[in-house]
């Protein structure tokens, strides 16, 4: 039994339909009585694979939950990894991170190279996704000491240079580039070398080095055809439209770029969806085209918002699944709950890709901007108001216009006999840290207190900077014990911001006061009044606290 087990394991990739059909028949002809403890854990792994592989991600993770513990650790370590895998699958990323935590406490016991990849190669991903290159990095180390097998070797090295890229110079790194090329050549992993040139071109690009992108292009083309995969064959044909259209050859381009843009793949996450987009909207710009300028420049900006929602909605369940994760998640759930769609909507990278997009076509000239207006069916005074409604350190809104919404807000909550809450915070101590490491770090600091806040705030809720390092949320349909537990989680992630890359690392602590209509009345004024007492007894009572104003 043992061995036949093996042996599916090994059809797994190579033969899906012959898998499928093997695992469901072993799995109705066995008797589970006659199996031993790891038997059962192995043969519940291969049918919950399967199951995976049929998309079918829920009843893959009740027959893993479901399934009896093994002896063995290894295989113990692979059904942890594959329910971590399925909540990835499934976007469940709290949960995905809990798990890894987990597994990482294990992670000594993982001796198998092989296992050690498929259990932890998802992981180093996703590490790199949330830009912790450092964890990514340990856990790649960590496999290359276990790892003898050159394409394992190939393929952890390969995920370390993302890492390598963004952390330290472009020499380095195009050093390391050579090395991972000329390892997975040799190892004949074609598919990860391919990835690994096509990102290479990515960067090349960043760095304006044109000729060396075309030159891979030429060399690998034939070998990109021939893998059919999409996200290979789109990002050779944008990286090098790019490179030809930054050359001036619009004609080559523009031929290339077209040839991207037909072989997309379907999921838009990946970035050689967001590199054709960006060259065919680099292209209608060069050719003057406004229509196609509208059209890409919308694309583009859906998909580098729909990358910067997944990204950030990762980071945030990564801030949740360590530290205090299960209270904090408790919380949110609570207040998820009662408020519906409450956190992920609305994120930090939002605001400033729509700044971009919104600088880039203001800069393109008059005539665009009246077709960008009347496309958007905005008037161009509705456009400079809005421009003047929002603080430019921030992107908040400023305190006029806070006091206008909030005022709306207010008006409508007490016509519907909704609640209504009212959040202050002011930074603690914030003139000594713009004394001590200067303005500009202030302002730093500014943005990201903002950024983090905004996380946790739902689609009506009306944030403001009301005073220099004050700001204040206005939460229609929303008691005060929940505005509450808003302003503990705010005030938790901005004494967790991390400063620790600054030479010299600092703490960053906000108090907060919370009043409520049912207690204040339905007057704006009233409330922000009433608020701010809660918040002056929280800084007497020593800072980074939040008070109530009943
Ligand atoms: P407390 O805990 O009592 O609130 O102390 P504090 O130092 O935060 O309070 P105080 O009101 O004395 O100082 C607020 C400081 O905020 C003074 C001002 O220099 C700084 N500040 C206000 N607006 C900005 C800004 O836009 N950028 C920067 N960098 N600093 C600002
Ligand atoms: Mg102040
Ligand atoms: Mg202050």
């Amino acid at each position: 039994m043992s061995e036949r087990l093996n042996e599916l394991d090994e059809i797994r990739l190579k033969d899906r339909h012959g898998f499928s059909q093997q695992v469901s028949l072993l799995k109705n002809s066995v008797s589970t009585t006659t199996l031993t403890n790891d038997q059962l854990a192995h043969l519940s792994l291969l049918y919950a694979w399967d199951k995976v592989l049929s998309g079918d991600f829920n009843q893959a993770l009740s027959i893993l939950e479901e399934a009896a513990g093994p002896d063995n650790k290894q295989l113990l370590l692979r059904i942890q990894g594959l329910k971590v895998n399925i909540h990835i699958l499934s976007y469940r990323y709290t949960e995905a991170f809990i798990g890894i935590e987990q597994l990482l406490k294990a992670l000594p016991s993982l001796t198998n190279e092989l296992t050690y990849y498929q259990v932890i190669g998802q992981v180093i991903l996703l590490f790199n996704n949330i830009e912790r290159y450092d964890l990514a990095q340990q856990l790649i180390e960590q496999g290359l000491k276990i790892s003898q097998a050159s394409d394992i070797r190939c393929r952890l090295q390969a995920l370390g240079l993302q890492g390598i890229y963004k952390t330290s110079d472009f020499q380095h790194y195009d050093a390391s580039f050579t090395d991972v090329n000329s390892l997975c050549e040799q190892a004949e992993e074609t598919i990860f070398n391919l990835l690994v040139i096509r990102n290479h071109m990515f960067y090349l690009l960043e760095q304006q080095q044109y000729p060396p992108v075309l030159r891979l292009y030429t060399d690998y083309i034939s070998q990109v055809l021939n893998t059919n995969y999409p996200i290979l064959n789109a990002g050779f044909q944008a990286a090098a439209a790019e490179a030809l259209l930054k050359q001036g050859d619009l004609v080559a381009a523009d031929k290339l770029a077209r040839a991207a843009e037909q072989s997309l793949p379907t999921d838009r996450h990946d970035p050689a969806v967001l590199a054709s987009y960006r060259v065919l909207y680099l292209l209608a710009q060069a050719e003057g085209n406004f229509n196609n300028l509208l059209f890409y420049g919308e694309k583009r900006r859906e998909t580098e918002l729909a990358i910067a929602k997944e990204k950030a909605s990762q980071q945030l369940a990564y801030q949740l699944a360590t530290g205090e994760s299960r209270l904090k998640e408790q919380r949110i759930q609570l207040l998820d709950k009662d408020n519906e769609l409450l956190t992920l909507e609305r994120n930090l990278y939002q605001q400033q890709a729509e700044n971009r997009y919104l600088f880039l076509i203001i800069i393109s000239g008059f005539t665009l901007l009246l077709a960008v207006l009347s496309y958007r069916g905005l008037t161009r005074s509705q456009r400079f108001r809005r421009l003047a409604e929002f603080d430019q350190l921030t992107g908040i809104s400023n305190r006029h216009h806070f006091y206008q919404q909030a005022n709306i807000a207010a008006k409508y909550c007490e016509q519907n006999q909704r609640p209504l809450s009212v959040v202050v915070f002011d930074l603690d101590y914030f003139k000594k840290i713009n004394d001590t490491y200067g303005h500009a770090m202030g302002d730093w600091a500014l943005q990201q207190v903002v950024a983090c806040c905004r996380n946790f705030m739902r689609n009506s809720d009306i944030f403001g900077r009301v005073g220099g390092e004050e700001f204040a949320i206005v939460l229609p349909d929303c008691t005060a014990d929940k505005a509450e537990m808003l302003a503990e989680i705010c005030r938790d992630a901005i004494a967790a911001i991390d400063t620790s890359h600054f030479s010299s690392p600092f703490t960053l602590t906000a108090s907060f006061g919370v009043s409520e209509a049912a207690h204040d009345g339905y007057d704006i004024s009233a409330l922000l009044d009433s608020a701010d007492k809660a918040l002056y007894k929280a800084k007497d009572n020593g800072r980074n606290q939040v008070w109530c104003s009943n």
